[in-house]
């Protein structure tokens, strides 16, 4: 399956399918008969269980540098390490990157590829579920000791190919956060394919309806990008869940509550604060809260930090991104607003998710 992502700067595919890789990268050949050298980016674990399939699956002779894996992978030390590498290999304006991993690894190569000599290709084969978001839509960046993605560049990829076999080896954990960014595309594009994610399992899901999920998420993501590829308007709505789920991450310490396990819960939040605004009811607020609880996603981490722990990172995430405090809702499903709420609603509705919980 194809999906075409057009941008101001170019139009490109993301490939979707199962064992699509070496028939993918076949595909591109031109791309990569023109590069003087071939350089991979991995972390660690992507390495150790998918390096075979990686290399079976490839025509070309490339290099490969390992990094930390998860977050670490952005670090400025990380991002120093490898242009130094890409320096000592004498790789040129025509040499090719490909980010082979998660979201981390594709934040971090992104950046590279965008800064190295101000900006050489770069192709995103994404191994997680998360990445479905992470590797469409052109937002790359690294971490600074004050503030996640703070220092970044929008860089759009040749291509994505997302070749599912890959997901295979994907632990549990970042199963369930991946699929959190899927429901929110669900949540933001399509009342019925929510419904259906609602009946189902979501770390149980068969082959085939994972990667048509992927394909609808991609859409999603692909369709607002379009619209707004540097987030002046409509790219907000893909922050639905965000505000306080990344209050939770931070508050938690990154990298303890996986990003996507926070942002269900922010969806729930979400959910809660739109109540007050919509067509969304109480009772379906509830049904969705049950459905994730017996999902597996880890709901407890809330009674770890009291509202005014998660205060100062609500505040700092708003002087981040709005200039203000302001939340996506939904006024019902499929249809996201932005709204401006005061700090003592979102208390009001802190309490509320936090008693639903009890
Ligand atoms: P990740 O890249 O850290 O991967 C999660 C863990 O799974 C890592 O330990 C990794 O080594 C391991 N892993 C990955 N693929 C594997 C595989 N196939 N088999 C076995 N292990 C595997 O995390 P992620 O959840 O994919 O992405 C999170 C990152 O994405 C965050 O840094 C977040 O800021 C970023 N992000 C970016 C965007 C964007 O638009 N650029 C959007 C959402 C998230
Ligand atoms: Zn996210």
């Amino acid at each position: 399956m194809n999906i075409s992502v057009k941008t101001a700067s170019h139009t490109y595919e993301v490939v979707i399918g199962h064992h699509i890789l070496a028939q993918a990268f076949a595909n591109y050949k031109q791309l990569f008969d023109k590069a003087d050298q071939i350089i991979v980016l991995t972390d660690k674990h992507v390495w150790q269980a998918q390096e075979k399939y990686f290399t079976e699956s490839s025509f070309f002779a490339f290099k490969t540098f390992i990094m930390p894996a998860g977050e670490s992978c952005k670090s400025f030390a990380n991002y120093e390490a490898v242009q130094t590498f890409l320096l000592e290999q004498q790789c040129t304006r025509k040499s090719l990157i490909i980010a082979f991993g998660g979201g981390a690894v594709g934040d971090l190569t992104g950046f590279v590829a965008a800064t190295y000599m101000r900006g050489i290709p770069f192709i995103q084969v994404p191994t997680t579920i998360l990445a479905h978001d992470s590797a469409v839509g052109g937002k790359t960046a690294i971490n600074h000791t004050l503030g996640k993605n703070m220092i970044g560049a929008f860089y759009q990829p040749q291509a994505v190919l997302y070749d599912t076999a890959l997901l295979a080896s994907l632990p549990k954990r970042e199963v369930l956060s991946g699929m959190a960014e899927v429901i929110k595309h669900a949540m933001i594009a399509d009342t019925q394919w929510l419904e259906e994610i609602l009946q189902g399992n979501v770390t149980q899901l068969p082959q085939e309806l994972l990667a048509q999920y992927l394909a609808l998420g991609v859409r999603v993501k692909a369709n607002i990008v379009e619209q707004d590829e540097t987030e002046q308007s409509v790219r907000k709505y893909l922050n639905l869940g965000h505000t306080y789920g990344h209050a939770l991450e931070a508050a938690a310490g990154y990298g303890r509550l996986a990003h996507g396990e926070a942002v269900m819960i922010g969806l729930v939040y979400c959910l809660l604060l739109s109540e007050r605004y919509g067509q969304i009811t109480r009772n379906f607020t509830k049904r969705f809260l049950h459905f994730a609880v017996a999902n597996g996603y880890p709901f407890t981490a809330v009674n770890d930090y009291s509202f005014d722990e998660l205060t100062t990172y609500l505040v700092k995430d708003k002087k981040a991104e709005y200039g203000d405090l302001q939340f996506v809702l939904l006024k019902a499903i499929g249809e996201p607003f932005v709204q401006k709420i005061e700090l003592a609603v979102c208390q009001e509705v802190d309490k509320e998710l936090r008693s639903l919980l009890a």
